[in-house]
């Protein structure tokens, strides 16, 4: 119904977290999906190792997942990390490290897919942000910087893409259940719940509705450019 039946879709990092969701629900609407991780470890086991800041990696990644499984219709840029610090303390290796993955990665993910999507016209890319590349985070500099800078990078292609029928829109969730928050400790998540209008986090498989909706090119055809929030309400 959602007409992702058969479409060939990549998730960045799909081996856990709400990657591991979307890879999940995509597969029950019938679509074949591939996806990538670093490490190997996680909740999947089927999965393609590749390095999103290793453009070479990435674009020989596509190449073999257009071979396995035919022409790439979907890509999703899920595949993140943090490296907090204030400001005043943060270093530049993890300045870079976080820019690398969070920003470089999704250029790396994205690149070697526009040209045969703009041929074929027809594409759906969406980059997973995040509440705080749209309001910023005490401690999160670098992280904010990268999640704001990919909802300019979806804009752009939205105005790029639109002649060739390929769309691209951000899904930003809010605090969600996942390795990423497990560090966070309980007092402090007490304090960031009583923020959050609906009082808790939410879980990958709500963001993952979020994907599949902008994915669709019968549920979403006329959406690019757009910012979809999933957060609970939290917008103070
Ligand atoms: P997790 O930490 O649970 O998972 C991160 C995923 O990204 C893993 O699959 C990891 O693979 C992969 N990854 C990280 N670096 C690389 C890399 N260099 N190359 C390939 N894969 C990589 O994160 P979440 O599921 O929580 O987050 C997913 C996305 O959602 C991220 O972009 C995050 O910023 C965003 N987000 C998360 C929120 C949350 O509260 N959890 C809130 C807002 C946004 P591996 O297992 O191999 O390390």
């Amino acid at each position: 119904m959602l007409g992702l039946e058969g479409k060939v879709i990549f998730v960045s990092g799909g081996n856990r977290g709400i990657g591991a969701a979307i890879v999940n629900l995509l597969e029950e609407m019938g679509a074949k999906v591939a996806y990538n991780y670093r490490s190997g470890k996680g909740e999947k086991g089927t999965g393609y190792v590749a390095n999103v800041t290793d453009p070479e990696e990435m674009t020989q990644l596509m190449a073999q997942i257009e071979q396995d499984l035919g022409p790439i219709y979907g890509v999703v840029c899920n595949a993140g990390i943090t490296r907090d610090a204030l400001a005043t303390k943060l270093t530049t290796s993890d300045w870079n490290e976080v820019v690398d993955t969070n920003l470089t990665g999704v250029w790396n993910t994205i690149q070697p897919n526009l040209a045969g999507m703009y041929e074929r016209k027809e594409g759906s890319v969406v980059l997973v942000s995040s509440i705080v590349g749209e309001r910023g985070n005490i401690g999160q500099i670098n992280y904010a910087a990268t999640k704001g800078a990919v909802i300019a990078m979806a804009k752009t292609l939205a105005q790029e893409g639109a002649r060739y029928k390929v769309r691209a829109n951000v899904v930003a969730p809010g605090f969600i259940e996942t390795d990423m928050t497990k560090p966070i400790p309980e007092p402090v998540k007490e304090k960031i719940y009583a923020q959050i209008p609906m009082r808790r986090f939410g879980k990958p498989e709500e963001i993952a509705w979020a994907v599949v909706y902008m994915l669709s090119p019968v549920a979403s055809s006329f959406v690019t450019g757009h910012v979809l929030s999933v957060n609970g309400g939290h917008y103070m």
